[in-house]
């Protein structure tokens, strides 16, 4: 069998000139006579890879100068500990609650002070995002948080809240290097590479220097303060250095494919295939609210657990793999992040039509 469209919402799939090149550099990165896998995370020349991805990257996004690029372990959970560890000077945080992961992320900030939540969407399955424009932010809060694309849910932030001030920390695993930002609206970005850039197992932060300090919670780890990766360029002890590499060359392929506003056309065009498809199916629905979806995970279902299931396995059988939903909340989801080609979406939307005529709902047959 040769490669699949794979819809996994993460670790997920990734450009395939990627992984050709690194399958060329395998044995032999560039002259080096062995892998990046091999070579000290202290040598001239994974120094060049680090430097040259952090570049990229600050490109790519646009960073401005007073903001650190830190490539770190942990995934994204860590944040979650990571986060109020390093900024909850007054133990007092606010959380906008639009799905798993930001509930989780509120959840473990509460073990090191007072969590608020300003606003959530759990009224409705988090099935919409909730107004934020005038937020009750609290006025010792030491941040407001986000989670800007909730993979789990399909949803996204298409306008940011108005922090009132406050730092905001935005949580972007699921929407990374999917379209512009504005860097400088966030005190801290942050993302777990697995679901759109790299391999699994390394988190990237975007963090303002006013953030970065000693001044940590007692108790703080070492490896958990900002500060010290920051000092360090990210090799304070071993970097994930191949997910680095890999990270790497995906800037270098978002950079040649146009940067982020050709990769937010592209993937705009592909939702659109997607959601233009599900909105007008007899059988099949979305789940979001129009003016809440994410570009980037489409949840949908046909309200029959039993046709949902075959759908995905007879999808396999085709080739398009990895479209089950979460498991909390079932149905499907096809999770089309950038190197999610406009075939892979065309070729899913002409395998839904073709299920849907076989499976039509009875309600075509009972006029
Ligand atoms: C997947 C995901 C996480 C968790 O990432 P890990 O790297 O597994 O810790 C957190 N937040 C969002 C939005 C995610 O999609």
């Amino acid at each position: 069998m040769g490669r699949v469209y794979n819809f996994s919402a993460g670790p997920a799939v990734l450009p395939e000139e990627v992984l050709e090149e690194a399958a060329r550099e395998m044995l032999d990165y560039q002259g080096s006579g062995m892998s990046v896998m091999e070579m000290s995370h202290r040598s001239a020349v994974f120094d060049q890879i680090i430097g040259q991805a952090e570049a990229d990257l600050r490109e790519l996004m646009n960073i401005p100068d007073h903001y650190k690029v830190l490539f770190l372990q942990g995934g994204a959970s860590l944040q979650f500990a990571m986060i109020p560890m390093n900024l909850m000077k007054n133990r007092v945080a606010d959380y906008i609650i639009t799905g798993q992961w930001a509930k989780k992320a509120a959840q473990e900030a509460g073990q090191y002070g007072k969590v608020n939540v300003i606003a959530s969407s759990a009224d409705r399955m988090f099935s919409y995002i909730p107004d934020c424009s005038d937020l009750p932010v609290s006025k010792d809060a030491d941040y407001v948080y986000l989670c800007e694309n909730n993979t789990i849910y399909g949803t996204k932030f298409h306008k940011l809240p108005d922090p009132k001030g406050k730092p905001l920390i935005a949580d972007v695993s699921s929407c990374f290097l999917s379209e512009p930002v504005d860097v400088s609206q966030y005190g801290l970005i942050y993302g777990g590479v697995q679901k759109n850039v790299g391999p699994a197992g390394m988190v990237i932060v975007i963090i303002r220097e006013d953030l970065i300090s000693k001044d940590v919670l007692p108790g703080t780890p070492t490896m958990m303060r900002y500060q010290v990766h920051a000092d360090n360029r990210s090799l304070y002890n071993t970097p994930p250095c191949y997910n680095i590499y890999i990270c790497g060359k995906v800037f270098q392929w978002l950079k040649k494919q146009g940067g982020l506003e050709a990769m937010k056309e592209r993937n705009e065009k592909k939702a659109r295939i997607l959601y233009e498809y599900l909105d007008q199916s007899r059988l099949f629905s979305p789940t979001v609210e129009p003016s809440s979806r994410s570009l980037m995970n489409v949840p949908f279902v046909t309200g029959n657990p039993q046709t949902d299931a075959m759908f995905v396995r007879e999808a396999e059988a085709a080739g398009l793999v990895n479209l089950k939903g979460h498991r909390t909340v079932g149905g499907m989801r096809a999770s089309i992040y950038n190197a999610m080609p406009t075939e892979g979406v065309e070729a899913l939307v002409s395998f839904m039509k073709t299920f849907e005529e076989a499976h039509e709902p009875c309600t075509k047959f009972s006029v």
